[in-house]
């Protein structure tokens, strides 16, 4: 099968900092017990590896992070790569936890936008999941700050501060952003833009919308929890004009409806571990409709530690 590797692809820097920094800690001589406040990164096959290392997660979905932050009296905490609030540090801090912050150096630059305007008395609308680490970060950082999904909810905003500024997430869809942002400068005029999509998510939308036409299916690598990997399948499908599926692992892939296709394209979402993205671009590549030996899609890496790199006793 004719198979286009997108590039750039794959884990940014600000998931390969928190991965460093988790598989270098020296977890014998620390406080404990570990916790990880959330998801360290939106993969699920890595964080099930960070129990070989004595480290626990945290994740309920109904719970923010502040809330979940109740369940630890003594120990360590890890935050994310998404960040949290001030209000988390603080009450981290005074349950005497020890901290360690695996923040990404763009969550804290769209979070210092935010703190900036705030401080100036602006309103500050944020363009992102509402349900996302961080959102509920930069709603923590002031009442004045505004989440919203789409242009519907901008609508619905009806803000009355002469002083209005807007950011985003920093995984939202470049496109997407671009359409809100025009609405937002009907509706407020003398609004001020600030556009905190992080590079590593714009040069991966950038690389999916100006795929060849001919390209029957793109096939996004990534965990249906990760956002920019879901953005990643939504600009192949509007803005490529490229049917898209979001495939958590090689055995995702429908045999029957590869059939069909004559070239396909492969990206990988930034949380995603190269190892998965490359078992799927060597099955793809080997495949051959009229071959059935060619069809087995089961994944060598159900029960590998993707921290450590060393194979788990399965
Ligand atoms: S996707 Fe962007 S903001 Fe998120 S961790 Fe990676 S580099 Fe940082």
């Amino acid at each position: 099968m004719k198979t286009i590797k997108i590039t750039p692809r794959g884990y940014c820097h600000g998931v390969v900092n928190a991965i460093n920094t988790i598989s270098n800690l020296d977890t014998l001589s620390m406080k404990k017990p570990i916790y990880i406040l959330g998801m360290v990164i939106h993969n699920k096959q890595v964080v099930d590896s960070l129990g070989e290392m004595d480290l626990i997660t945290l994740n309920d979905k109904s719970k923010t992070r502040l809330e979940l932050l109740d369940e630890i009296d003594s120990g360590t905490v890890i935050f994310t790569a998404h960040g949290v609030s001030p209000a988390v540090y603080a009450k981290a801090f005074s349950k005497g936890l020890r901290i360690i912050d695996t923040t990404c150096n763009d969550v804290f630059k769209s979070q210092d936008t935010i703190i900036s305007y705030t401080l100036q008395n602006y309103d500050v609308i944020f363009i992102g999941k509402k349900s996302h680490p961080e959102s509920e970060a930069a709603i923590g950082i002031s009442d004045k700050v505004h989440v919203i999904e789409n242009i519907d909810d901008l609508r619905k905003l009806n803000l009355k501060n002469p002083n209005i500024a807007m950011t985003n997430q920093t995984t939202m869809s470049i496109f997407d952003i671009f359409y809100i942002s025009e609405e937002a400068k009907k509706i407020y005029p003398s609004i001020i833009i600030v556009d905190e999509i992080c590079n590593s998510t714009r040069i991966r939308q950038e690389a999916v919308s100006k795929q060849e036409e001919n390209i029957d299916h793109c096939f996004v690598v990534g965990d249906k929890l990760s956002n920019n990997s879901k953005k990643l399948v939504e600009v192949s499908k509007e803005v490529a004009k490229i049917n898209s599926t979001l495939i958590e692992s090689v055995e995702d892939i429908n045999i029957e409806q590869l059939k069909v296709y004559n070239s396909v394209s492969v990206t990988s979402g930034a949380s995603t571990p190269t190892k998965v993205t490359r078992e799927v671009i060597s099955f793809l590549e080997q495949f051959d409709k009229d071959n059935l030996s060619t069809h087995n899609n089961k994944s060598n890496i159900t029960k590998y530690n993707l921290l450590s790199k060393k194979p788990l006793p399965i």
